[in-house]
């Protein structure tokens, strides 16, 4: 077994329970770090932070020892990756899964036949048959994972959680990058923990969406400029940990398609029937933890985003809530560079 032994992913729709089940603990590589910005020599400029910042992390080996990576190919950044990735890491076994881009049964029943490529290919590296049973009961851990992570996460939202939204991007990480026992055993004794007295109900309430924002002291930022954010919607953070479906471990394979390809979704995952919805999810959520702001996050060169972006803004527009777009490069940096924008946001929406 290899119980020790770490997959490197980047993506929120990996199948983490199958990496699970195949005994290996499932590494997110995530773009934080201080890693020099040696990328640029291997990809294009014009590429997303996000994959930049991780292929940075792989050429001075600041990442753990991998037994292997699990690519999703999301988008043309993430296929120069896991490209780039062979060159530089050419001691790493890589799988990557194809995504599907837009949501039908169709897109479900191919994305679970990847899947099963994923089982097969680690049940070869790990020398272990990777069973169904053993997915069903990695899919049960990660729920009573997701279960606890979402009451931390409306603790958060109400104000009841000690550290705010700077502590739950940190639980995030840490659920992301440690061991999924030790991590769940971790949280347990946090949500048994006394609630603050008061819900801290400083700051104007916003809701936070965007691709990528690992970095916690980027939540603080926020708050600093005056906002309290009381919902968020990032693939590093709540939306990387979505209920997924069960059932017998014969259609296991399907439903954690079918949860994880309609989970809440990116933005490159597209309904050609309703073309609006990611506009309309963001209206829903901004109302329904009664948001008086929408602020937008996104990386530069992400592509999917920038797609949907004016879309939204005019949706949010029609709906006369107010909408601030910052771009930024996955660093503190660069949005401490747009502080006076957020401020100015915040003070409006006073
Ligand atoms: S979806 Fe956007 S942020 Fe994510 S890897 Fe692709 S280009 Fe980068």
């Amino acid at each position: 077994m290899n119980k020790n032994k770490m997959i490197g992913f980047t993506c929120a729709y990996t199948p983490k329970a199958i990496i699970h089940a195949a005994g290996y603990t499932p590494y997110r590589i995530l773009p934080i770090g201080n890693a020099l910005d040696l990328a640029g020599h291997i990809l294009h400029e014009n590429l997303c932070s996000h994959i930049k910042r991780v292929l940075d992390r792989a050429l001075q080996n600041d990442i753990p020892e991998l037994a292997g990576l699990v690519f999703i190919n999301s988008c043309d950044s993430m296929r120069r990756l896991a490209d780039a990735w062979k060159k530089v890491r050419p001691d790493h076994k890589i799988v990557m899964l194809d995504l599907p881009a837009f949501k039908n049964e169709l897109s479900i029943s191919y994305f679970a036949e990847e899947l099963l490529r994923l089982v097969n290919t680690l049940s070869e590296w790990s020398g272990d048959a990777v069973s169904l049973k053993s997915i069903n009961n990695s899919v049960k851990l990660y729920n009573e994972l997701e279960s606890i992570l979402d009451r931390l996460h409306v603790r958060m939202q109400s104000g009841m959680l000690k550290g705010g939204s700077e502590k739950f991007q940190t639980l995030c990480n840490l659920a992301s990058t440690q061991p999924l026992q030790q991590t769940i055993k971790l949280l347990k004794t946090l949500v048994t923990e006394p609630e603050f007295e008061t819900p801290a109900k400083d700051g104007v309430p916003v809701f936070l969406f965007g691709n990528v924002l690992p970095d916690p002291d980027a939540y603080s930022l926020f708050e600093k400029c005056g906002a309290r954010i009381v919902d968020d919607d990032f693939c590093t953070g709540s939306r990387l940990f979505k209920p997924l479906q069960t059932g017998g471990p014969e259609e296991i394979l399907k439903y954690m398609a079918k949860s994880l390809f309609l989970n809440t979704p990116c933005a490159r995952t597209f309904d050609p029937l309703e073309p609006g919805k990611i506009a309309r999810d963001i209206i829903n959520r901004a109302k329904a933890c009664s948001a008086k702001g929408v602020i937008a996050y996104t990386l530069k060169f992400c592509d999917p985003y920038l797609d949907r972006l004016p879309m939204v803004r005019s949706i949010l527009q029609d709906a006369s809530i107010p909408f601030l777009m910052l771009e930024g490069d996955c660093t503190q940096g660069s949005i401490g560079q747009q502080q006076t924008r957020i401020e100015a946001f915040i003070e409006m929406l006073r």
